[in-house]
């Protein structure tokens, strides 16, 4: 838990969320701004600030959890993206996968 982290409010039920899915190491919920029918994000219950500072362990836990999700709400055509820096989007630095689907979506992105 960071203190001042939202995420980790939001994991810490501070701060309410629709939460979709949950396995031992990660959570699931909808991100409140969405950009598609279906906007999701994937978050560790530990905090890591980005994707730079992931050990392997936990990125394929993440990644692990991408793949229950879709499966089990039966997405196969979605967009899973790590914004990593300010400069590239990031505006919350606990790390997180967008995991966007539901419509058709354009490449490259902006
Ligand atoms: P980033 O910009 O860091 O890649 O993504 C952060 C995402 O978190 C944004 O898409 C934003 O809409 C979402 N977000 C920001 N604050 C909240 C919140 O309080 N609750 C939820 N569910 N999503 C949030
Ligand atoms: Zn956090």
């Amino acid at each position: 838990m960071t203190s001042n982290c939202l995420f980790c409010k939001i994991i810490n039920k501070e701060i309410p969320a629709e939460f979709i899915y949950e396995n031992e190491n990660s959570l699931v919920f909808k991100d409140i701004n969405p950009v598609a029918p279906t906007h999701l994000l994937v978050i560790p219950k530990k905090h890591f600030s980005s994707l730079k500072d992931l050990d392997s362990i936990s990125s394929s836990q993440i990644i692990q959890c991408i793949q229950e999700l879709t499966s089990k709400l039966g997405i196969t055509d979605f967009r899973s993206v790590f914004n990593t820096g300010a400069k590239a989007g990031q505006s919350v630095f606990h790390v997180h996968a967008h995991v966007i689907a539901g419509r058709e979506l354009d490449w490259p992105p902006g």
